[in-house]
């Protein structure tokens, strides 16, 4: 049993799938993949990731406002700890910062995130985090307004080994994705065996990302299985284990997840 921890499923090409969203859930349900989190990402695209998740009982859904969205318009907490109460809601984002792609937004984005941090702590809801270069800041604003208790993940993670440490010691999970097996990701690969296998999480981030050998197509959750495969491999393990504690790891993060 697999879970895809953080995908798109309302960016990701249904072309081969005749445009129908459960058929390529299908695709991915044959292959072992169990649960898909459909992550929200601005105002605009709220109701739509949770509607999906409405429809389907294995997709669960987050609302947040990505780091390179602000722009478009931020939520404030009262928002989010509402949203936050539906049902099919088990956690809050993503969020978080982006230096990389969207430096010139960065008062904004530390605000947003700051909110978002704020709302989790009082709805008792786990943080989905983006962070790409911008690493103090980042642990700064959850050190200063997250929950340990209800803390969260950095999901897709590229940082450093310490970045991973500290964040590990406020309570975050760390999600891996397809960017593991490129083979530009030799020091990501060296974090990757090091992060404590009851802390870990794995997805697609779909339809970005594929991994290897699907890079450059678009991604989507079947492939999370390649990303299992691989960081099995890396550890040693079979990829049943990790594909079961993984999931296991969700639960434990995202108690509102049903399945
Ligand atoms: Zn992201
Ligand atoms: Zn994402």
């Amino acid at each position: 049993m697999l879970t895809d921890s953080h995908c798109h499923l309302d960016r990701i090409d249904l072309k081969p799938y005749n445009g129908d969203l459960n058929a390529a859930l299908d695709a991915a349900r044959e292959r072992g993949i169990r649960q898909f989190l459909c992550i929200g990402v601005s105002l605009e695209n709220r109701e739509t990731v949770v509607d999906i998740a409405r429809q389907y009982p294995d997709v669960y859904a987050s609302v947040g406002v990505h780091p390179c969205d602000v722009e478009s318009g931020t939520a404030t907490v009262e928002q989010l700890v509402e949203w936050g109460g539906a049902p099919e809601v088990i956690g809050l984002g993503e969020t978080g910062l982006d230096y990389h792609y969207a430096e010139q937004t960065k008062e904004l984005q530390q605000e947003s995130f700051a909110l978002h941090l704020k709302a989790g702590a009082q709805a008792g809801l786990p943080i989905i985090v983006h962070t790409r270069e911008a690493r103090e800041d980042t642990l700064a604003l959850i050190r200063e307004h997250g929950s340990t208790e209800h803390a969260g993940v950095l999901h897709c993670f590229t940082e450093t080994w310490d970045m991973a440490s500290q964040a590990l010691d406020l309570g975050y999970y760390i999600s891996l994705s397809g960017i593991v097996t490129f083979n530009s990701a030799k020091a990501l690969r060296e974090v990757a065996k090091q992060i404590p296998l009851d802390r870990l999480l794995v997805e697609t981030d779909s339809p970005y990302l594929a991994p290897v050998p699907h890079r450059g197509k678009s991604n989507e959750p079947q492939y999370v299985r390649e990303v299992a495969e691989f960081v099995a491999d890396l550890r040693g393990m079979p990829v049943e284990k990790l594909a079961e504690q993984t999931t296991e790891n969700f639960h434990r993060l995202f108690p509102k997840a049903r399945g």
